[in-house]
C-alpha cells in the first residue's frame, strides 16, 4: 500500500522520513550509500530492542519468532526481484555476492582456456573477483567497449562473444554514468553462446523495477545499503539449479547437513552459502527498506530521479566549462568535470555550500581511462532529493567556475 503521507499525483516529497538529512543539506551521494528512512531505523531498533534472539537454532519461542522474521525477509526479497525464496542468499553486500559466484560457480564450471566477458564500465567489485577466478584456472578476460554516449555496447558484445565465453558479468546501471543496460538483451546474447550471466544490480534495484524472471539472467546481486537499508546485508539471487550444483563458500555452523571428522555433508541452498550466525537484524532492516520503496513504487522513483537527472544535465550543459559524461536518459546519476578544476576541489567547494557529492574514480579505474580523466565529480539522487538540491548543486558549480575562472 502507498505511504500514507504520499499522494499518487504529487511529486515525491519524502525528506521528512529521513532524520539524518538536516534542513538545507543536499545529499547527492546516494550511489555510494543511501540515507535511511525512519521506518528502517525503527525496524532495526525493534530488532535489537524488542524481538532479538538468534535464528535457526532456538527451541524457545523468541528464537522461533526471529527465525520466522528472518525467513520472511528472504521471502520479501524474492518477491521484490521476482525470484524464489530458496534462490535468495543473504550476503554482506554486492561485493561478497560476486566473490561467492566467482569462487563457487567458477570452481566447477571454469577451466583453462575459457573466457569471461566484462564491460569497460564495471565497478572494481565486478572486475577483480573475476580476475582472481581467471588466474586460479588459467582463463582470460575480454572487455565490451562503450558506445559514444557511454552505454555498454551490446552490438560489440554480440561480435565479441564466442562459445569459449563461459561467463558474462555486467552492471545493470553504471555507478559512474547512470547508463542503464538492456539486461534482457545482454542475457539473450550471453545465453546464445551458452554462457552464464551475472548482473550487478547494485545501482539498479534502488531506482528501477527489477524482475529477474523477466530478464532471464542466472545470477543477480545487490547491496542493502544502497536500497535505503542497512550496511552489512546484501543479496545474491541465483537460479536454483545453478546454486544446487555449487560447492559451499565458507565452512562453519548452519551450512551443514551432518558433520563428522571422516566426512561432512552440506545443507541445500541457500543455507549452504550462509555459514555462521547471519546478519539477522540486517535482514529485518532490508525487509523494511523494500517495503518502503515498494510503497512509493519503483516506476515512480525512476521517473522522479530521471527528471532530476534531466534537469541537472540541462542546467550543467548551459555552463560552458562543464563536461558531462553518460547518456541523457541516465538513471539517477550524473558524472561531470569542470574544466581545469580537479573533482576533489569541486567536491570541497560544494561541501562549503552544503552540497555533498562524490569525487574520485568511483572504484571504476578502467572507465576513467576510457573517459580520459583521472576522476569525475558525481551527483547521485535518491527519493529524498528534489529541485532544490539541483538548484543548490548548479549554484555551487557556478561558484566553482567563478573561483577558478
Ligand atoms: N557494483 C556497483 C555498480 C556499485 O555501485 C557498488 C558500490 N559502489 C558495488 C558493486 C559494490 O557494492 P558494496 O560495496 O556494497 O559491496
Amino acid at each position: 500500500s502507498p505511504l500514507p503521507h504520499l499522494s499518487a499525483a504529487a511529486p515525491l516529497d519524502l525528506l521528512a522520513d529521513f532524520p539524518a538529512i538536516p534542513a538545507g543539506w543536499s545529499y547527492l551521494d546516494t550511489a555510494a550509500t543511501s540515507q535511511k528512512p525512519q521506518a528502517v531505523i525503527d525496524a532495526i531498533t525493534r530488532g535489537y530492542g524488542e524481538t532479538y534472539a538468534t535464528v535457526h537454532r532456538g527451541v524457545y519461542q523468541r528464537s522461533a519468532d526471529m527465525t520466522l522474521a528472518y525467513e520472511a525477509a528472504r521471502t520479501r526479497v524474492a518477491r521484490f526481484i521476482g525470484g524464489r525464496p530458496e534462490e535468495i542468499v543473504f550476503v554482506r553486500g554486492a561485493t561478497e555476492g560476486i566473490n561467492l559466484v566467482a569462487e563457487c560457480w567458477a570452481a566447477t564450471r571454469l577451466q583453462a582456456g575459457d573466457r569471461i566477458l566484462l564491460s569497460q564500465l564495471e565497478h572494481h567489485s565486478n572486475i577483480v573477483p573475476w580476475q582472481m577466478a581467471a588466474e586460479r584456472v588459467g582463463a582470460a578476460i575480454d572487455v565490451v567497449p562503450l558506445t559514444p554516449d557511454h552505454r555498454i555496447d551490446l552490438d560489440a558484445m554480440a561480435r565479441i562473444l564466442t562459445d569459449r565465453h563461459k561467463l558474462v558479468a555486467l552492471a545493470h546501471v553504471s555507478n559512474v554514468l547512470g547508463s542503464v543496460l538492456d539486461a534482457k538483451r545482454a542475457t539473450e546474447l550471453a545465453h546464445g553462446v551458452g554462457a552464464t550471466i551475472l548482473i550487478d544490480g547494485c545501482q539498479a534495484v534502488p531506482r528501477l523495477p527489477v524482475d529477474v524472471a523477466d530478464i532471464g539472467c542466472d545470477f543477480y546481486v545487490f547491496s542493502g545499503h544502497k536500497l535505503y537499508g542497512p550496511t552489512g546485508i546484501g543479496v545474491l539471487w541465483g537460479r536454483a539449479e545453478l546454486l544446487e550444483r555449487m560447492p559451499p563458500y565458507q565452512g562453519g555452523g548452519s551450512m551443514i547437513d551432518r558433520v563428522s571428522f571422516e566426512r561432512t555433508t552440506y545443507a541445500p541452498p541457500p543455507t549452504r552459502f550462509e555459514a555462521g550466525t547471519p546478519h539477522i537484524v540486517g535482514a529485518l532492516g532490508l525487509h523494511a527498506a523494500i517495503n518502503y520503496v515498494d510503497a512509493i513504487g519503483l516506476d515512480r522513483i525512476h521517473a522522479h530521479e530521471t527528471a532530476l537527472v534531466r534537469e541537472t544535465r540541462a542546467a550543467l550543459a548551459g555552463l560552458n566549462s562543464v563536461r558531462l559524461f553518460g547518456p541523457e536518459d541516465a538513471a539517477g546519476i550524473v558524472s561531470f568535470a569542470v574544466e581545469g578544476v580537479h573533482p576533489h576541489d569541486v567536491g570541497t567547494i560544494l561541501d562549503e555550500a552544503r552540497v555533498a557529492i562524490r569525487a574520485g574514480h568511483h572504484c571504476a579505474q578502467p572507465l576513467m581511462e576510457t573517459l580520459d580523466v583521472p576522476a569525475t565529480a558525481r551527483a547521485s539522487f535518491g527519493v529524498y532529493n528534489g529541485p532544490a538540491d539541483v538548484a543548490a548543486l548548479v549554484a555551487g558549480i557556478e561558484r566553482v567556475t567563478r573561483i577558478f575562472g
